[in-house]
């Protein structure tokens, strides 16, 4: 056992505990003019190649950095939690250097004019297979292609809660090789469960969930995630419920590495015995019955991470009509008419009773699990927001604004739902100290739209170009390189 303890600890050591993105910036020097882009094309922010570096005990030159300046748009301030005029915002390599700033003035940049646009910060889901939401047999370059397609959706950062871990290698290369390519990946390597539950890896006991710990760890992932959920609000049979204490020797061998354990549990007593053991997030809304007021301050107090997955939900009770409103967020169709047609038929809905056969009972229960998440909210709880998407019928990146949309259908502010996508997906992956709002200091992940948000999640339509750490996609690039 002591010896399962060093393998852990030496091949987390080996690894850096924190993802830091390749600061290697493309040029935007020569600014794309948007009006220009939409007769000519869009141009990209990869038009240019890294900068020549600056050798080792040189003063760097100043021209060597590589800037952009927008102006004249709004943006979503995190203090206010409003759109906020900007007249200019300065990014230096990849960094938001000044917003508003009277010494913005940048005489070698060639000014980026947002026509009075709208800007978000990039948006995040935390909970994100790498399949498109159909069969699942993507070969691994056409899973890279999906996970560049993210970024038509304003997507820059993704949590992958069950991934295998030669895929993961291939995604961390990848992403390495182009880190403004791609969204920031998070992942936990494959889920882990009991024997006779649910979960990719099953294990018995201790040293054997240690065992599959030390090789996720040791593969790539960033943190943990385990199912302890018997699935008894989807199947009559239900499965093997994960135990208590094995949750418990779990969340403080992670601790004591300084990871993170996130859990699937559905089910609200899960929730009670998730929080006695100090699990740090959950990855599924609770949708049998309403959270306690002692469990809602509880999450609220320990900012336990809450992701509400109710597209999930929402797909299992009627497939068809959440099909049609996940389509609805994908105006180019990026992913395939074909595709939305097939996971909307009717037989689509006869396979989920295939699979889960109480799943056409859980359209009773969606009240409970849209309550929860408003009393979560106003708790004060660390609500974050992510789709499952990948899962079959629910669609990648097009289910992160329906899901939105779904948050904002149970009554939250729509730049408040923002806000949630955002900053708190940020702190839930406690990178919110460099990304996940539109500050001074942050990385420049940004979503340019032409409509206000403010007015409703539908504005994210309108969205023109996604920027990772400086680099701008536009979304018009994406639809040729599909
Ligand atoms: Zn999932």
């Amino acid at each position: 056992m002591l010896a399962a303890v060093f393998t852990l600890s030496a091949s987390l050591e080996a690894q850096t505990l924190k993802q830091t993105k390749n600061k290697t910036q493309t040029q935007n020097r020569a600014a794309p003019v948007l009006e220009q882009a939409s007769k000519t094309g869009p141009k990209t922010g990869s038009q240019v190649g890294p900068e020549a570096g600056t050798k080792a005990g040189q003063e760097p030159i100043l021209q060597a950095r590589n800037r952009t300046l927008l102006t004249n748009f709004y943006y979503l301030s995190r203090d206010s939690g409003q759109m906020t005029r900007g007249e200019n915002m300065l990014i230096e390599d990849g960094i938001i250097t000044s917003i508003n700033g009277i010494e913005n003035s940048c005489p070698e940049c060639d000014p980026m004019d947002l026509e009075g646009g709208y800007l978000i910060p990039g948006l995040m889901d935390l909970h994100q297979h790498l399949n498109v939401g159909g069969s699942g047999k993507e070969s691994t370059s056409q899973k890279l292609k999906l996970l560049r397609r993210n970024l038509y959706w304003g997507i820059t950062t993704v949590y992958n809660p069950n991934i295998k871990l030669p895929l993961l290698r291939a995604v961390r290369a990848a992403v390495a090789k182009n880190p403004t390519n791609y969204p920031e990946v998070f992942a936990a390597g494959q889920n882990i469960g009991v024997t006779g539950g649910w979960g990719s890896v099953l294990v018995n006991n201790y040293p054997e969930l240690k065992i599959a710990a030390t090789r996720q760890l040791a593969g790539g992932a960033d943190s943990l995630k385990i199912s302890m959920d018997d699935m008894s609000w989807l199947s009559s049979k239900p499965l093997a419920q994960f135990p208590e204490l094995l949750l418990r020797q779990a969340v403080a061998l992670m601790h004591s590495n300084k990871r993170r354990l996130f859990l699937h549990a559905s089910q609200a007593k899960d929730v009670e015995t998730a929080l006695q053991a100090q699990v740090d997030v959950l990855l599924h809304g609770t949708v049998d019955a309403p959270l306690s007021q002692k469990t809602l301050t509880l999450l609220a107090r320990r900012q336990t991470g809450y992701i509400s997955t109710l597209a999930l939900s929402e797909t299992i009770s009627d497939v068809r009509s959440a099909v049609k409103k996940m389509r609805s967020f994908d105006p180019d169709r990026i992913n395939g008419s074909v595709l939305y047609d097939n996971m909307s038929s009717e037989l689509m809905a006869i396979n989920w009773l295939d699979w889960w056969d109480k799943s056409n009972l859980l359209k009773a229960k969606l009240p409970v699990l849209r309550g929860n998440t408003v009393a979560l909210v106003r708790a004060g709880g660390l609500v974050g927001i992510g789709t499952d998407a990948g899962t079959i019928s629910i669609i990648l990146g097009a289910s992160l604004p329906y899901e939105m949309f779904l948050h904002e259908q149970i009554g939250l502010r729509p730049l408040r739902v923002i806000q949630m996508a955002s900053y708190n997906n940020a702190r839930i992956l406690q990178i919110s100290d460099r990304t996940g709002s539109i500050e001074e200091g942050k990385e420049a992940d940004l979503v340019y739209m032409r409509s206000d948000p403010t007015a409703g999640i539908r504005a994210l339509n309108s969205t023109q170009w996604t920027m990772q750490n400086g680099s701008i996609t536009f979304r018009a690039e994406l639809l040729r390189g599909k």
